[in-house]
């Protein structure tokens, strides 16, 4: 693994893509995803100018997150949380990417001790293996969070099937950021919903086509 090479590959073809979709490339924030690595390579990572790092095990993120505390990052955390771990993290992390259910969404109102930013997860395909809100709860979930202060609500959150085609990457991506701003439009407190969490290793050029601002990224770095 040639992790400089990797690095510089994935940034350019990142800049490129954002450019021909006519978007600057600042604008598309690059989470390492570093599950798959240890701390030696993490730590790398960031040597090489990486600075959003995403986990999603809770013991893996607080053993980084200890041991690379004088290190300048922004953690992501983009797995599925269970409602009993909460507390152990959402007060160590910059965003959650994986709001998933209300019970969830009560019990990160219960223990943040500030504002989290949040992403809510959204089921767009229909997979039932996927986690995330289908669209028909949408409304229900937002009216719900309006009396939680603990969470902001920066954007959507998605994930496509494995096995989708470019069609249906393109389908799933555009319907994300098509709800992302009509939710926007409603100006509901706390919920700014500027940003897009989709796209990985082997979709991200399409998400950012369709107007993805938080691409995370494993794979693609990491073999
Ligand atoms: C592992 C993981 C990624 C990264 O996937 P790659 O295909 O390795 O780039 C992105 N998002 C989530 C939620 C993940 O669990």
């Amino acid at each position: 693994m040639d992790l400089e090479k990797n690095k510089t590959n994935v940034l350019q073809e990142i800049s490129k893509v954002a450019q021909e979709a006519g978007r600057s490339p600042e604008d598309i924030n690059i989470i390492a995803v570093t599950k798959y690595v240890d701390l030696n390579t993490t730590k790398e990572m960031i040597a090489l100018g990486i600075k959003h790092i995403g986990e999603n095990r809770v013991d893996k993120f607080l053993t980084k997150y200890e041991t690379l505390a004088n290190e300048p990052i922004v953690w992501h955390f983009i797995g599925s949380l269970q409602r009993r771990k909460v507390k152990e993290i959402i007060n160590k992390i910059d965003y959650f990417h994986a709001l998933d259910s209300l019970n969830l969404a009560k019990e990160i109102q219960k223990r943040a001790e500030h504002p989290i930013k949040c992403f809510l997860q959204v089921n767009i395909s229909g997979e039932e293996s996927k986690h995330g809100f289908s669209l028909a709860e949408i409304d229900h979930v937002l009216s719900a969070l309006t009396d939680c202060d603990k969470i902001i609500i920066v954007g959507l959150m998605t994930m496509a099937p494995i096995d989708a085609s470019d069609e249906e990457l393109t389908h799933i991506f555009k319907t994300a950021n098509e709800l992302r701003l009509t939710l926007k439009n409603r100006k509901l407190k706390n919920m700014p919903l500027t940003d897009l969490s989709m796209g990985m290793s082997r979709d991200y050029k399409i998400a950012i086509q369709n107007g993805s601002t938080y691409v995370r990224i494993g794979t693609a770095f990491f073999s």
